[in-house]
């Protein structure tokens, strides 16, 4: 199939977001008045994010969603989105399920796929998102403060868990892989939250490569301290019995993949916070305090201070 074709048949929807979608050399949106424009792009590789053999829907959704998960992070609407494919081989079916996925998701969150790429190589998969946040409203990294509470949502180390599972790491039964997949293949990227976080929270991230080292990220440009409970770091009761080994800790600290948004608010505000967790139905945890001074103190139950080798997922480590 000719290259054309296969856009048009796997990749072409109406965009009802955008002036001129797939198809011209460009695609034309119109940003809402006011509005600053959020940009964010983030890559797959076959090998090193997925199994090459991954479920083709699946790595649709998740392409897309990781990088929705960065609107969320940024208090962004999510709006429109460019696909980079780079493919092996022209396979229909895989295309079809790939194609599913990644518009099942697009759909939900209203993101009009606008354009993209598309060559023959190494199975690579680069998604860029745009979405739409008020001026001076964006949570960033960078305005963590003394006398915050550092908050996250959902559970931690779930995807991690599965990840050890499907690398021969640890074994799992079938009743708490069937609990814990989705954590890893079909994250939720938090958007509802991020969007009722801007005016509350001080700084936010999404937790892509593990929670202390993108709470590190916010330490290190808010240039702030943390003090984290690891008693009250949220956990499955999938994850609960592998805390007594360094794995299980190792899943929940620095595991990665979990897509959950890490952010501070100021200690008088933390009803308000509770009160969003209630409205979006959404487990929200105060894990921690932020400081003066720098770097994460992470504290066991009895009040003694734990050593943290692996800090998260680097690349380039
Ligand atoms: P050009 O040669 O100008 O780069 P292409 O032939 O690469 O154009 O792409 C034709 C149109 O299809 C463009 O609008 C481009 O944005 C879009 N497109 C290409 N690949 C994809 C894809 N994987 N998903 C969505 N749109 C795509
Ligand atoms: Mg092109």
């Amino acid at each position: 199939m000719p290259e054309f074709d296969l856009i048009q048949r796997y990749f072409t929807r109406s965009a009802p977001g955008a002036i001129l979608g797939v198809g011209d050399d460009a695609a034309l949106v119109h940003i809402s008045n006011g509005m600053e424009l959020a940009v964010s792009t983030d890559m797959l590789v076959s090998g090193t994010h997925f199994f090459p053999d991954a479920d083709p829907y699946m790595l649709g959704h998740k392409a897309l969603a990781v990088n929705i998960s960065d609107m969320a992070a940024m208090g962004a609407v999510p709006r429109w989105a460019t696909l980079a494919l780079s493919l092996p081989q022209e396979d229909g079916a895989w295309l079809e399920r790939f194609s599913a996925g990644f518009f099942a998701l697009a759909d939900q969150h209203r993101v009009a796929l606008i354009g993209g790429d598309t060559t023959r190589g190494p199975l690579n998969l680069c998604v860029t998102i745009m979405g739409e946040v008020p001026p001076g409203q964006a949570l960033r990294r960078d305005g963590a403060q003394p006398g915050d509470e550092v908050w996250v949502s959902g559970k931690l180390g779930d995807a991690a868990l599965v990840l050890a599972y499907l690398q021969g790491r640890l074994a799992l039964d079938v009743g708490t892989l069937a609990a814990t997949a989705a954590a890893l293949h079909q994250p939720v990227p938090r958007v509802a939250l991020g969007l009722a976080l801007r005016g509350i929270a001080h700084s936010a991230i999404d937790v892509s490569d593990g929670l202390l080292g993108d709470l590190g990220h916010i330490l290190e440009r808010s240039g702030v301290a943390a003090e984290i409970q690891f008693a009250a770091l949220p956990v499955s009761p999938s994850l609960q019995p592998y805390l007594a080994q360094a794995l299980g800790r190792r899943c929940v600290l620095a595991g990665g993949d979990d897509y959950e948004l890490c952010f501070t608010v100021p200690a008088q505000r933390h009803a308000e916070v509770e009160q969003i967790s209630a409205q979006l139905d959404l487990p929200l945890t105060c894990i921690g305090r932020i400081a003066a001074g720098k770097g994460c103190t992470l504290r066991a139950v009895d009040g003694s201070v734990m050593k943290i080798k692996e800090t998260g997922y680097d690349h380039f480590a």
